[in-house]
Protein backbone atom coordinates (compact mmCIF):
# COMPACT_ATOMS: atom_id res chain seq x y z
CA UNK A 1 0.00 0.00 0.00
CA UNK A 2 1.19 3.43 -0.74
CA UNK A 3 2.41 5.44 2.07
CA UNK A 4 1.21 8.94 4.15
CA UNK A 5 4.05 10.89 3.07
CA UNK A 6 3.80 9.74 -0.48
CA UNK A 7 0.62 10.48 -1.49
CA UNK A 8 1.37 13.83 0.91
CA UNK A 9 3.81 14.51 -1.53
CA UNK A 10 2.19 13.77 -4.82
CA UNK A 11 -0.92 15.73 -3.55
CA UNK A 12 1.35 18.41 -2.84
CA UNK A 13 3.18 18.39 -6.31
CA UNK A 14 0.52 18.22 -8.08
CA UNK A 15 -0.97 21.62 -6.90
CA UNK A 16 -4.46 20.22 -5.56
CA UNK A 17 -6.43 22.57 -4.01
CA UNK A 18 -10.15 21.99 -2.26
CA UNK A 19 -12.24 22.98 -5.37
CA UNK A 20 -14.91 24.36 -3.53
CA UNK A 21 -14.43 27.13 -3.27
CA UNK A 22 -11.20 28.29 -0.85
CA UNK A 23 -9.02 26.48 -2.37
CA UNK A 24 -7.04 25.16 0.63
CA UNK A 25 -3.67 23.30 0.00
CA UNK A 26 -4.79 19.58 0.39
CA UNK A 27 -1.12 18.27 0.97
CA UNK A 28 -1.90 20.30 3.92
CA UNK A 29 -4.86 18.85 4.72
CA UNK A 30 -3.66 15.57 4.37
CA UNK A 31 -0.59 15.98 7.15
CA UNK A 32 -3.65 16.24 9.96
CA UNK A 33 -4.39 13.14 12.16
CA UNK A 34 -8.25 12.40 11.70
CA UNK A 35 -10.80 9.37 13.19
CA UNK A 36 -13.29 9.75 10.20
CA UNK A 37 -12.93 11.31 6.02
CA UNK A 38 -15.69 12.79 5.12
CA UNK A 39 -17.03 13.89 1.14
CA UNK A 40 -18.79 16.66 1.15
CA UNK A 41 -21.34 15.90 -2.10
CA UNK A 42 -24.35 18.01 -0.77
CA UNK A 43 -23.54 20.52 -3.39
CA UNK A 44 -26.31 22.48 -2.29
CA UNK A 45 -25.69 26.13 -4.15
CA UNK A 46 -29.06 25.86 -7.01
CA UNK A 47 -28.13 25.73 -10.35
CA UNK A 48 -24.65 23.81 -9.81
CA UNK A 49 -24.43 20.12 -11.01
CA UNK A 50 -20.99 19.61 -10.97
CA UNK A 51 -20.21 16.84 -7.92
CA UNK A 52 -23.26 15.15 -8.51
CA UNK A 53 -22.33 14.32 -11.53
CA UNK A 54 -18.65 13.48 -11.18
CA UNK A 55 -19.39 11.46 -8.47
CA UNK A 56 -22.28 9.23 -10.97
CA UNK A 57 -19.44 9.16 -13.65
CA UNK A 58 -16.48 8.64 -11.51
CA UNK A 59 -17.56 6.63 -8.81
CA UNK A 60 -14.39 4.25 -8.34
CA UNK A 61 -12.05 7.38 -8.64
CA UNK A 62 -13.69 9.37 -5.98
CA UNK A 63 -13.70 6.32 -3.60
CA UNK A 64 -9.56 5.72 -4.73
CA UNK A 65 -8.91 9.49 -3.74
CA UNK A 66 -11.30 8.98 -0.06
CA UNK A 67 -8.51 5.84 0.22
CA UNK A 68 -6.18 7.92 -0.74
CA UNK A 69 -7.26 10.73 2.14
CA UNK A 70 -7.88 8.25 4.86
CA UNK A 71 -4.35 6.33 4.54
CA UNK A 72 -2.90 9.88 4.95
CA UNK A 73 -4.97 11.21 7.59
CA UNK A 74 -5.07 7.52 9.36
CA UNK A 75 -9.12 7.96 9.36
CA UNK A 76 -10.57 4.69 9.95
CA UNK A 77 -13.90 5.62 8.73
CA UNK A 78 -15.08 7.23 5.37
CA UNK A 79 -18.53 9.30 4.86
CA UNK A 80 -20.11 10.07 1.42
CA UNK A 81 -22.39 12.67 2.16
CA UNK A 82 -24.60 13.04 -0.33
CA UNK A 83 -28.45 14.22 -1.49
CA UNK A 84 -31.53 11.86 -1.68
CA UNK A 85 -32.31 12.99 -4.72
CA UNK A 86 -28.75 12.47 -6.45
CA UNK A 87 -29.58 9.31 -7.64
CA UNK A 88 -27.17 8.56 -10.25
CA UNK A 89 -24.20 8.87 -7.85
CA UNK A 90 -26.14 6.64 -4.42
CA UNK A 91 -26.12 3.88 -7.36
CA UNK A 92 -22.72 4.11 -8.93
CA UNK A 93 -21.11 4.57 -5.37
CA UNK A 94 -23.09 1.59 -3.35
CA UNK A 95 -21.77 -1.73 -4.97
CA UNK A 96 -18.37 -0.50 -4.40
CA UNK A 97 -18.64 0.86 -1.36
CA UNK A 98 -15.70 -0.67 0.93
CA UNK A 99 -16.64 -2.05 4.52
CA UNK A 100 -15.27 1.04 6.35
CA UNK A 101 -17.08 3.55 3.88
CA UNK A 102 -20.98 4.53 4.26
CA UNK A 103 -23.08 6.75 2.65
CA UNK A 104 -24.89 9.57 4.28
CA UNK A 105 -28.20 10.50 2.67
CA UNK A 106 -28.82 14.37 3.44
CA UNK A 107 -32.25 15.87 2.89
CA UNK A 108 -32.21 18.64 0.07
CA UNK A 109 -31.81 21.50 2.23
CA UNK A 110 -29.37 24.67 2.50
CA UNK A 111 -26.78 24.67 3.17
CA UNK A 112 -26.60 20.97 3.52
CA UNK A 113 -23.14 22.35 1.71
CA UNK A 114 -21.41 24.20 4.51
CA UNK A 115 -19.10 22.28 5.54
CA UNK A 116 -19.78 22.76 9.69
CA UNK A 117 -23.42 21.90 8.72
CA UNK A 118 -22.28 18.55 6.59
CA UNK A 119 -20.28 17.43 9.59
CA UNK A 120 -23.49 17.93 11.98
CA UNK A 121 -26.18 16.59 9.54
CA UNK A 122 -23.59 13.14 8.71
CA UNK A 123 -21.86 12.29 12.09
CA UNK A 124 -23.80 14.69 14.81
CA UNK A 125 -20.68 16.72 15.83
CA UNK A 126 -20.63 20.20 16.21
CA UNK A 127 -17.63 22.08 15.09
CA UNK A 128 -17.24 24.83 17.54
CA UNK A 129 -17.62 28.44 16.58
CA UNK A 130 -14.29 30.01 15.33
CA UNK A 131 -13.45 26.25 14.89
CA UNK A 132 -12.01 23.21 12.33
CA UNK A 133 -13.63 20.24 11.32
CA UNK A 134 -10.09 18.76 13.00
CA UNK A 135 -11.78 20.00 16.47
CA UNK A 136 -14.19 16.87 16.24
CA UNK A 137 -11.81 14.24 14.72
CA UNK A 138 -13.00 15.23 10.75
CA UNK A 139 -11.32 16.13 7.54
CA UNK A 140 -13.65 17.09 4.82
CA UNK A 141 -13.10 17.45 1.34
CA UNK A 142 -15.25 18.03 -1.43
CA UNK A 143 -15.92 15.18 -4.59
CA UNK A 144 -13.47 17.30 -7.51
CA UNK A 145 -10.93 17.52 -4.62
CA UNK A 146 -10.78 14.24 -3.98
CA UNK A 147 -10.91 13.01 -8.38
CA UNK A 148 -7.83 15.36 -8.12
CA UNK A 149 -6.17 13.11 -5.14
CA UNK A 150 -6.43 10.07 -7.00
CA UNK A 151 -5.76 11.38 -10.53
CA UNK A 152 -2.26 12.67 -8.24
CA UNK A 153 -1.31 10.10 -5.88
CA UNK A 154 -2.37 7.07 -8.66
CA UNK A 155 -1.37 9.08 -11.94
CA UNK A 156 0.96 11.38 -10.80
CA UNK A 157 -1.13 13.28 -12.41
CA UNK A 158 -1.24 17.55 -11.72
CA UNK A 159 -4.27 19.59 -11.53
CA UNK A 160 -4.50 21.38 -15.14
CA UNK A 161 -9.05 21.18 -15.66
CA UNK A 162 -11.68 22.44 -13.76
CA UNK A 163 -15.28 20.74 -13.96
CA UNK A 164 -18.32 23.46 -13.91
CA UNK A 165 -21.71 24.38 -14.72
CA UNK A 166 -23.00 27.45 -17.27
CA UNK A 167 -26.78 27.40 -16.47
CA UNK A 168 -29.22 29.90 -16.59
CA UNK A 169 -29.99 32.57 -19.27
CA UNK A 170 -27.94 30.32 -21.78
CA UNK A 171 -29.32 28.84 -24.88
CA UNK A 172 -27.34 25.27 -23.86
CA UNK A 173 -27.02 24.33 -19.96
CA UNK A 174 -23.93 22.29 -19.44
CA UNK A 175 -21.60 21.12 -17.22
CA UNK A 176 -18.02 20.42 -18.98
CA UNK A 177 -14.29 20.00 -18.39
CA UNK A 178 -11.91 22.77 -19.75
CA UNK A 179 -7.86 23.89 -19.31
CA UNK A 180 -7.46 26.45 -16.53
CA UNK A 181 -7.34 29.44 -17.43
CA UNK A 182 -10.10 29.49 -20.55
CA UNK A 183 -11.94 32.77 -20.49
CA UNK A 184 -15.08 32.27 -18.96
CA UNK A 185 -16.31 34.27 -21.93
CA UNK A 186 -15.03 30.45 -24.02
CA UNK A 187 -17.11 28.72 -21.41
CA UNK A 188 -20.28 30.68 -22.13
CA UNK A 189 -19.99 30.02 -25.68
CA UNK A 190 -19.84 26.63 -25.13
CA UNK A 191 -23.03 26.56 -23.85
CA UNK A 192 -24.43 28.34 -27.10
CA UNK A 193 -24.12 32.04 -25.28
CA UNK A 194 -26.37 34.07 -23.52
CA UNK A 195 -30.25 33.47 -24.50
CA UNK A 196 -31.21 36.92 -24.37
CA UNK A 197 -28.96 39.82 -24.60
CA UNK A 198 -30.04 41.67 -21.08
CA UNK A 199 -27.93 39.24 -18.61
CA UNK A 200 -25.27 39.77 -15.96
CA UNK A 201 -23.20 37.14 -14.53
CA UNK A 202 -22.33 35.48 -11.04
CA UNK A 203 -18.92 33.22 -10.98
CA UNK A 204 -19.97 30.46 -8.93
CA UNK A 205 -23.46 29.56 -7.05
CA UNK A 206 -26.51 31.87 -6.84
CA UNK A 207 -26.16 32.36 -2.65
CA UNK A 208 -22.32 32.73 -2.47
CA UNK A 209 -20.77 33.06 -6.11
CA UNK A 210 -19.50 37.24 -6.75
CA UNK A 211 -20.78 39.04 -9.69
CA UNK A 212 -18.41 38.75 -12.11
CA UNK A 213 -16.78 42.04 -13.62
CA UNK A 214 -15.35 40.70 -17.05
CA UNK A 215 -16.02 37.21 -18.78
CA UNK A 216 -12.41 37.74 -19.68
CA UNK A 217 -11.66 36.08 -16.02
CA UNK A 218 -9.96 32.85 -16.45
CA UNK A 219 -11.23 29.42 -15.17
CA UNK A 220 -9.20 28.85 -11.85
CA UNK A 221 -8.86 25.29 -9.43
CA UNK A 222 -11.79 26.78 -7.78
CA UNK A 223 -14.33 27.93 -10.27
CA UNK A 224 -17.63 26.07 -9.55
CA UNK A 225 -20.20 27.48 -12.12
CA UNK A 226 -20.56 30.23 -14.54
CA UNK A 227 -24.14 31.32 -13.95
CA UNK A 228 -26.56 33.96 -16.56
CA UNK A 229 -29.38 35.69 -15.12
CA UNK A 230 -31.29 38.73 -16.11
CA UNK A 231 -29.54 42.11 -15.53
CA UNK A 232 -32.49 42.92 -12.86
CA UNK A 233 -32.51 40.02 -11.60
CA UNK A 234 -32.76 40.49 -7.73
CA UNK A 235 -29.45 38.33 -7.01
CA UNK A 236 -27.42 40.96 -9.33
CA UNK A 237 -29.56 44.19 -7.82
CA UNK A 238 -28.57 42.67 -4.37
CA UNK A 239 -24.86 42.21 -5.35
CA UNK A 240 -24.54 45.52 -6.98
CA UNK A 241 -26.06 47.53 -3.70
CA UNK A 242 -22.94 49.66 -2.15
CA UNK A 243 -22.05 48.98 1.24
CA UNK A 244 -23.30 52.26 2.42
CA UNK A 245 -26.93 51.54 0.97
CA UNK A 246 -26.79 48.21 2.88
CA UNK A 247 -25.72 50.04 6.23
CA UNK A 248 -28.60 52.67 5.77
CA UNK A 249 -30.78 50.07 4.62
CA UNK A 250 -30.15 47.67 7.94
CA UNK A 251 -30.49 51.36 9.77
CA UNK A 252 -33.67 52.59 8.67
CA UNK A 253 -35.66 48.91 8.28
CA UNK A 254 -34.17 46.70 10.73
CA UNK A 255 -37.29 45.66 12.76
CA UNK A 256 -35.67 43.37 15.08
CA UNK A 257 -37.56 40.60 14.25
CA UNK A 258 -34.69 37.75 14.83
CA UNK A 259 -35.60 35.78 12.15
CA UNK A 260 -32.07 36.46 10.47
CA UNK A 261 -31.07 34.53 14.21
CA UNK A 262 -33.66 31.92 14.36
CA UNK A 263 -32.66 31.18 10.42
CA UNK A 264 -29.05 31.39 10.69
CA UNK A 265 -27.50 27.44 10.49
CA UNK A 266 -24.36 28.46 12.60
CA UNK A 267 -26.67 29.80 14.91
CA UNK A 268 -28.96 26.93 14.88
CA UNK A 269 -26.13 24.03 15.62
CA UNK A 270 -25.14 26.13 18.75
CA UNK A 271 -23.38 29.05 18.13
CA UNK A 272 -23.69 32.27 19.85
CA UNK A 273 -23.94 34.27 15.75
CA UNK A 274 -26.81 36.47 16.36
CA UNK A 275 -27.38 38.23 13.40
CA UNK A 276 -30.20 40.75 14.34
CA UNK A 277 -28.08 41.72 17.53
CA UNK A 278 -24.99 42.15 14.75
CA UNK A 279 -27.39 44.25 13.28
CA UNK A 280 -28.96 46.25 15.78
CA UNK A 281 -25.37 46.99 17.33
CA UNK A 282 -23.44 48.15 14.30
CA UNK A 283 -26.94 50.64 13.54
CA UNK A 284 -26.41 51.59 17.35
CA UNK A 285 -22.86 52.19 17.21
CA UNK A 286 -22.73 50.03 21.02
CA UNK A 287 -20.76 46.34 21.60
CA UNK A 288 -23.89 44.41 21.87
CA UNK A 289 -24.97 42.87 24.99
CA UNK A 290 -22.13 40.74 25.67
CA UNK A 291 -18.05 41.43 24.64
CA UNK A 292 -18.33 38.87 22.00
CA UNK A 293 -21.72 39.54 20.13
CA UNK A 294 -19.93 41.74 17.47
CA UNK A 295 -17.00 39.19 17.10
CA UNK A 296 -19.34 36.73 16.94
CA UNK A 297 -19.16 38.26 12.97
CA UNK A 298 -15.96 36.24 12.33
CA UNK A 299 -17.98 32.89 12.65
CA UNK A 300 -20.29 34.14 10.29
CA UNK A 301 -20.23 31.10 7.38
CA UNK A 302 -21.55 33.80 4.64
CA UNK A 303 -23.89 31.51 3.38
CA UNK A 304 -26.35 34.10 2.81
CA UNK A 305 -29.70 32.49 4.43
CA UNK A 306 -30.10 35.41 6.42
CA UNK A 307 -30.12 38.17 3.36
CA UNK A 308 -31.35 36.17 0.47
CA UNK A 309 -34.21 33.75 2.81
CA UNK A 310 -35.19 34.77 6.69
CA UNK A 311 -34.98 38.84 6.15
CA UNK A 312 -38.34 40.31 5.06
CA UNK A 313 -37.16 43.64 4.43
CA UNK A 314 -34.62 43.22 1.82
CA UNK A 315 -31.89 43.47 4.63
CA UNK A 316 -28.18 42.16 4.23
CA UNK A 317 -26.92 41.03 8.04
CA UNK A 318 -24.32 38.63 5.82
CA UNK A 319 -23.15 41.80 4.54
CA UNK A 320 -22.73 43.71 7.77
CA UNK A 321 -20.92 40.69 8.61
CA UNK A 322 -18.44 40.89 6.00
CA UNK A 323 -17.53 44.32 7.10
CA UNK A 324 -17.13 43.96 10.33
CA UNK A 325 -15.16 40.67 9.80
CA UNK A 326 -12.55 42.92 7.31
CA UNK A 327 -12.15 45.63 10.23
CA UNK A 328 -12.23 43.10 13.33
CA UNK A 329 -9.69 41.22 11.24
CA UNK A 330 -7.32 43.95 10.67
CA UNK A 331 -7.57 44.76 14.26
CA UNK A 332 -6.30 41.34 14.84
CA UNK A 333 -9.01 40.37 16.67
CA UNK A 334 -10.34 36.99 17.41
CA UNK A 335 -13.81 35.36 18.85
CA UNK A 336 -13.51 33.33 21.93
CA UNK A 337 -16.90 32.33 22.56
CA UNK A 338 -17.76 28.69 23.70
CA UNK A 339 -20.27 26.36 21.66
CA UNK A 340 -23.76 26.53 23.16
CA UNK A 341 -26.44 23.43 22.79
CA UNK A 342 -27.78 23.91 19.40
CA UNK A 343 -31.67 24.91 18.78
CA UNK A 344 -34.13 21.63 19.19
CA UNK A 345 -35.51 22.53 16.40
CA UNK A 346 -32.80 22.76 13.86
CA UNK A 347 -33.17 20.17 11.84
CA UNK A 348 -36.48 21.62 10.83
CA UNK A 349 -35.33 25.09 10.35
CA UNK A 350 -32.86 24.35 7.43
CA UNK A 351 -34.23 26.10 4.30
CA UNK A 352 -35.60 23.53 1.46
CA UNK A 353 -33.76 24.16 -1.55
CA UNK A 354 -36.95 24.12 -3.43
CA UNK A 355 -38.68 26.98 -1.58
CA UNK A 356 -34.93 28.45 -1.47
CA UNK A 357 -35.14 28.73 -5.53
CA UNK A 358 -38.64 30.47 -5.35
CA UNK A 359 -37.75 32.77 -2.71
CA UNK A 360 -34.90 33.68 -5.51
CA UNK A 361 -36.88 33.53 -8.70
CA UNK A 362 -34.74 31.06 -10.51
CA UNK A 363 -37.42 28.42 -10.83
CA UNK A 364 -37.29 29.16 -14.61
CA UNK A 365 -33.30 29.32 -14.73
CA UNK A 366 -32.63 25.93 -13.08
CA UNK A 367 -31.83 23.92 -15.70
CA UNK A 368 -30.64 20.16 -15.68
CA UNK A 369 -26.97 21.22 -17.14
CA UNK A 370 -26.30 17.79 -18.52
CA UNK A 371 -22.60 16.82 -18.18
CA UNK A 372 -20.79 17.30 -21.83
CA UNK A 373 -17.33 15.38 -22.71
CA UNK A 374 -15.59 17.44 -24.89
CA UNK A 375 -11.51 18.22 -25.64
CA UNK A 376 -11.55 22.21 -25.73
CA UNK A 377 -8.16 23.95 -26.49
CA UNK A 378 -8.56 27.27 -25.92
CA UNK A 379 -5.91 29.66 -28.29
CA UNK A 380 -4.74 31.24 -24.61
CA UNK A 381 -4.89 30.57 -21.12
CA UNK A 382 -4.18 33.24 -18.58
CA UNK A 383 -3.08 31.39 -15.31
CA UNK A 384 -3.35 33.35 -11.94
CA UNK A 385 -0.87 32.07 -9.52
CA UNK A 386 -2.65 32.32 -6.54
CA UNK A 387 -5.69 30.26 -7.12
CA UNK A 388 -5.17 28.84 -3.56
CA UNK A 389 -4.91 30.30 -0.05
CA UNK A 390 -1.50 31.28 0.75
CA UNK A 391 1.18 33.09 -0.99
CA UNK A 392 1.67 33.12 -4.66
CA UNK A 393 3.18 30.07 -6.69
CA UNK A 394 6.81 31.61 -8.13
CA UNK A 395 7.20 31.20 -11.74
CA UNK A 396 9.43 29.03 -12.88
CA UNK A 397 9.78 29.65 -16.67
CA UNK A 398 10.48 32.38 -18.77
CA UNK A 399 8.56 34.66 -21.53
CA UNK A 400 9.15 32.20 -24.86
CA UNK A 401 9.92 29.01 -23.40
CA UNK A 402 7.90 26.49 -24.80
CA UNK A 403 5.33 24.27 -22.40
CA UNK A 404 3.52 21.06 -22.54
CA UNK A 405 0.50 20.03 -20.52
CA UNK A 406 1.04 19.14 -16.86
CA UNK A 407 4.55 20.67 -16.92
CA UNK A 408 5.63 22.57 -13.68
CA UNK A 409 5.09 26.29 -14.17
CA UNK A 410 5.06 27.92 -11.33
CA UNK A 411 6.14 26.36 -7.28
CA UNK A 412 6.11 27.07 -3.34
CA UNK A 413 8.90 28.16 -1.91
CA UNK A 414 9.74 26.12 0.61
CA UNK A 415 7.26 25.94 3.48
CA UNK A 416 5.15 28.68 2.43
CA UNK A 417 1.57 27.99 2.44
CA UNK A 418 0.40 27.60 -0.84
CA UNK A 419 -0.14 25.24 -4.59
CA UNK A 420 1.96 24.91 -7.40
CA UNK A 421 1.22 25.31 -10.54
CA UNK A 422 1.12 23.69 -13.85
CA UNK A 423 0.75 24.52 -17.78
CA UNK A 424 -3.12 23.59 -18.40
CA UNK A 425 -1.70 23.73 -22.71
CA UNK A 426 0.69 22.74 -24.51
CA UNK A 427 1.92 26.17 -26.36
CA UNK A 428 4.54 28.89 -25.64
CA UNK A 429 4.78 31.33 -22.61
CA UNK A 430 3.25 34.54 -24.14
CA UNK A 431 3.68 37.02 -20.66
CA UNK A 432 4.53 36.72 -17.24
CA UNK A 433 4.12 39.06 -14.41
CA UNK A 434 3.87 38.66 -10.77
CA UNK A 435 0.21 37.41 -10.64
CA UNK A 436 -0.19 35.33 -13.84
CA UNK A 437 1.44 33.21 -16.95
CA UNK A 438 0.00 33.40 -19.80
CA UNK A 439 0.45 30.43 -22.38
CA UNK A 440 -0.54 30.33 -26.25
CA UNK A 441 -1.33 27.00 -27.90
CA UNK A 442 0.27 26.62 -30.98
CA UNK A 443 -2.65 25.65 -32.91
CA UNK A 444 -6.37 28.10 -33.12
CA UNK A 445 -9.06 27.08 -31.06
CA UNK A 446 -11.10 24.00 -31.79
CA UNK A 447 -13.50 22.30 -30.71
CA UNK A 448 -13.53 18.22 -30.44
CA UNK A 449 -16.60 16.24 -29.11
CA UNK A 450 -15.45 13.19 -27.67
CA UNK A 451 -16.10 9.88 -28.86
S1 LIG B 1 -34.45 39.53 9.61
FE1 LIG B 1 -34.09 41.60 8.79
S2 LIG B 1 -35.54 42.90 9.87
FE2 LIG B 1 -35.44 40.97 11.01
S3 LIG B 1 -33.88 41.37 12.60
FE3 LIG B 1 -32.83 40.42 10.85
S4 LIG B 1 -32.08 42.15 9.65
FE4 LIG B 1 -33.65 42.99 11.05
S1 LIG C 1 -24.60 34.50 6.23
FE1 LIG C 1 -26.22 34.98 7.70
S2 LIG C 1 -27.30 33.05 7.97
FE2 LIG C 1 -25.32 32.53 7.06
S3 LIG C 1 -23.96 32.12 8.80
FE3 LIG C 1 -23.75 34.30 8.31
S4 LIG C 1 -25.19 35.34 9.66
FE4 LIG C 1 -25.78 33.17 9.61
Amino acid sequence: MISAELIRQRVAAAGVVGAGGAGFPVAVKLAARADTYLVNGAECEPLLKVDQQLAAREAAALLRGLRHGMTATGATQGVIALKAKYREAIAALTPLLPADVRLHILEDIYPAGDEVITIWLATGRRVPPAGLPLDVGVVVSNVQTLLNVAAAVDQERPVTRRTLTVNGLVKQPLTLTLPLGTPLREALALAGGPSRDDVAFIDGGPMMGRLLPSLDLPVTKTTGGLLALPHDHLLIRRRQRGDAAQLAMARTVCEQCCLCTELCPRHLIGHELPPHLIVRAVNYRHAGPSPDTVLAALTCSECGVCEAYACPVEISPLRVNLLLKAELRAQGLRYQGALRPADPMARHRLVPVSRLITRLDLDLLNHKAPFQAMAYRPEKVVLPLRQHIGAAAQPCVATGERVREGQLIAAMPQGALGAALHASVDGVVVALDAETIVIQTSEPTCLTPSP
